[in-house]
This record gives structure tokens, C-alpha cells and sequence, in this order.
């Protein structure tokens, strides 16, 4: 059952429960500020994500108290990097990192914050209102319940597609011409040949595809395509039956009868990042293809990083604050965006993308040095 929405006024209203979102709740409640969590979406659920956590998303979630997190809940250490292109394939060795599904870890970050003070609404839509100079106003959506709340501070941290900023003036999100689109699945019964522990990686001309055994064994599959590609073969389903085909990885008959879910295009820059009394993090401040599986490192790292001027802007906002954010943002995240962002296109091509392969091939080390730990 539903509950009732919650009160009038808060120090913070985060919009998005994601790995953003909850951090930067469980951080700020933790500090004493009366923190309100909404999310559109019932809670626990799953989403498309290769399930992968990198070195700098332990980094964030130890920041917290929550170091212990990704182990407690079943994680499976990862290991190796099994890349597959052109029908060959090779090893690579992978910074220290953890396979942990969406669904569980979300739910977790979700109950530490309440566990820390927060108040979470669950299938509760936000939307950024007017500001006063001491407060913005957020609206809530609980079906046919609508509401008002003030906020000191309101965090947008609503993943790639949201539409919280849609009365802020000049907000833009601008989408890249040549973006891709994200799918995935879980399939419970994948035979053995996905083992523990590594990241299994199929690059096709037109997409790739990545598979990781999760806690409780079942396999998460997290995809991005061309959107003509998916068009001419149908389904995501059959799309990465391509691709792993093309990779020379065995076929996976599982995946026509499983659960697909999609995302809209992945490549996006949204604009402002910051505005009277907001902050904007996570995926909703912008993300690029997920190749490097680091977008949870960027958002858990971003909230991490919000909390000083959550706690400044609270009792009094300056635009210098802002411009602070606009800063810190760009230094934390812009760097390896930047590098996510260029293999991507790397891989697009086949020369660079068959030279890459010869590389990792003869220095397996090569994705700790392209993607090292913060
Ligand atoms: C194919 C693919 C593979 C990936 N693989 C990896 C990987 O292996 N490792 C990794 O680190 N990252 C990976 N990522 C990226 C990762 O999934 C995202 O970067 C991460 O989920 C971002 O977290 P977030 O909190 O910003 O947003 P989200 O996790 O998207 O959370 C945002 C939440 O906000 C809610 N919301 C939206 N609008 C509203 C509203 N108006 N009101 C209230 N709530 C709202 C949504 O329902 C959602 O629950 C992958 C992404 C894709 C597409």
C-alpha cells in the first residue's frame, strides 16, 4: 500500500533513488538535515546496468560507512575482462571490482539512508517548481495525490531521461546525433561457460554486449546499440544474439524468452548542472556510452562530493555555489568521461577497434591503465 505524502518542509528533497540519489540521501541524513527521498518507480526494481562496480565506486560508498556493502549483500568479485571481437577473443586482467545486481544494491542504499533518517517515498513523481529566495518549491505525484513541498536544497539526481527540469527555464538536454541505446536483461539458467568473476564482453561493429554472473548466479546482460541495428534485427534479443555470435562467444538461447527492458539514448550533455537552490548528479548531469561500466562510480562519486554544498546552500544559497558545483563536477567526472567516451568511439571503427583488441591482447594490464583507480 501506498503511504501518505509526507509533510510540508525539508532541508533537502532528492528526486531519483538511484546509486545518486540514495548516497547523497544516507550522506546528508546522517548530518542531521530532514532529507526526503522521492522515487517515480516501486521499489526494489531492476534496470539496465552491467551491474559492475569499479574502484571508484568502493571509494564512494566506504566515504559513507558503506565499504562493507557490495560483500554483504553476495557480490562476486570480478577479476578478468574476457573481450570478444572479429570471432577471437582474449583475457585481460581488471582492476579490483564487484558484479552485484541493480536491484538488490539499490534497494540496500535505499535502506541505509532511511536507516540514517531519510523519509522515502517510493511511486512518487517530483518535479522542480518556483523558487523564493529562501526555498524551492517541488511538486509531487503519488497517482492521484498532488502536493507542494519546500525545499532548501533539491538534488536532481533522476537518471538519463527525466523530466524534473521541465519549467526551468533555458534547461536543455542535448542528445549526441550517433547515440546509442541501452537494453538488457537477467537470464537465471546461463550454462557455465559465463564464469564468476569476469566480465564477459562481445563487441560487434553496430553494438556490444556485456555479461556478468550477479550474486544468487543468475547472468545480467547490459547492452548498447545502433538504433538502425535494432531496427533491422527486430529486438534487443536478437540484436545481441548478433553480437555475441559476431564475437565468437556461444549462443545464448535464453535471451528470446527474457525480460527485455530498453533505455532511450544513452549519449546526452543536460544543461544547467546547477541553478537557484538545485544541484544536478549522476546520470541526469549528462552521461556517455557505457563501454567502461563507470556511470555508478560517477554518480556515487558525485553524491559523495555534493554533500559540502548541500550543507552550505541549505542555510544560505549563493550563485557562487553554483559555479562551484559546475567546477567540482567537471574535475570529479568530466576527465573520465572524456576517456569513456573516445574508446567508445574507438570501438565504432574496426581498424581502431581491431587494434585495441591487439593491444589488450599483448598487454593485459591494459584496462587498469586506461581506467586506474581515483
Ligand atoms: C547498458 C548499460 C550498461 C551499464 N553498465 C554499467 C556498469 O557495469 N557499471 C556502472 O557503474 N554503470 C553502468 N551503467 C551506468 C549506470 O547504470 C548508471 O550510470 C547509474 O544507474 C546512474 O545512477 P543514477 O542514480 O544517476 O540514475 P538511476 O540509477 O537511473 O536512478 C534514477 C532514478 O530516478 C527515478 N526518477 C526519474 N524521474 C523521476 C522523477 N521525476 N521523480 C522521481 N523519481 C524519478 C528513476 O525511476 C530512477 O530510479 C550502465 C548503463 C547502461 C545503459
Amino acid at each position: 500500500m501506498v503511504e501518505t505524502l509526507p509533510g510540508q518542509s525539508w532541508d533537502v528533497v532528492v528526486i531519483g533513488a538511484g546509486p545518486a540519489g540514495a548516497l547523497a540521501s544516507l550522506d546528508l541524513a546522517r548530518r542531521g538535515l530532514r532529507v526526503l527521498l522521492v522515487e517515480k518507480r516501486r521499489f526494489p526494481r531492476w534496470k539496465v546496468c552491467g551491474a559492475c562496480f569499479n574502484g571508484q565506486a568502493q571509494v564512494a560508498l566506504a566515504s559513507v560507512d558503506q565499504g562493507h556493502l557490495l560483500e554483504s549483500l553476495g557480490g562476486l568479485p570480478l577479476r578478468r575482462l574476457r573481450l570478444g571481437l572479429g570471432g577471437r577473443q582474449t583475457c585481460c586482467a581488471l582492476p579490483p571490482g564487484w558484479a552485484v545486481s541493480r536491484s538488490r544494491f539499490d534497494q540496500a542504499l535505499v535502506e541505509a539512508a532511511v536507516s540514517a533518517g531519510a523519509v522515502f517515498r517510493p511511486e512518487t513523481t517530483a518535479q522542480l517548481g518556483p523558487a523564493s529566495a529562501q526555498t524551492r518549491s517541488v511538486s509531487l505525484r503519488q497517482g492521484r495525490q498532488q502536493q507542494q513541498v519546500q525545499a532548501a536544497v533539491v538534488l536532481v539526481a533522476a537518471g538519463l531521461a527525466h523530466r524534473c527540469l521541465e519549467n526551468e527555464p533555458g534547461a536543455h538536454t542535448r542528445i549526441q546525433p550517433r547515440s546509442r541505446l541501452g537494453a538488457g536483461c537477467v537470464l537465471a539458467g546461463a550454462d557455465h561457460h559465463w564464469e564468476e568473476g569476469s566480465i564477459h564482453m562481445a563487441v560487434g561493429r553496430r553494438g556490444y554486449v556485456g555479461l556478468v554472473r550477479v550474486d544468487g548466479g543468475s547472468l545480467n546482460v547490459a547492452a548498447a546499440f545502433d538504433r538502425t541495428f535494432l531496427q533491422e534485427t527486430g529486438s534487443a534479443a536478437a540484436a545481441a544474439g548478433r553480437v555475441l555470435a559476431e564475437a565468437g562467444f556461444p549462443a545464448l538461447p535464453q535471451l528470446d524468452e527474457a525480460d527485455w527492458q530498453s533505455t532511450p539514448a544513452l549519449s546526452r550533455r543536460s544543461t544547467p548542472l546547477a541553478g537557484h537552490r538545485f544541484l544536478v548528479l549522476g546520470d541526469a548531469a549528462g552521461y556517455v556510452e557505457p563501454f567502461t561500466g563507470e556511470g555508478m562510480g560517477w554518480a556515487l562519486a558525485a553524491a559523495a562530493a555534493v554533500t559540502p554544498l548541500v550543507l552550505e546552500g541549505a542555510g544560505s544559497w549563493e550563485p557562487a555555489l553554483e559555479r562551484r558545483w559546475i567546477q567540482t563536477h567537471r574535475q570529479r567526472i568530466g576527465r573520465r568521461q572524456l576517456v569513456c567516451r573516445s574508446l567508445a568511439l574507438a570501438l565504432r571503427h574496426p581498424s581502431s577497434a581491431r587494434g585495441l583488441f591487439w593491444a589488450a591482447s599483448r598487454l593485459p594490464s591494459l584496462p587498469q591503465r586506461l581506467m586506474p583507480c581515483p
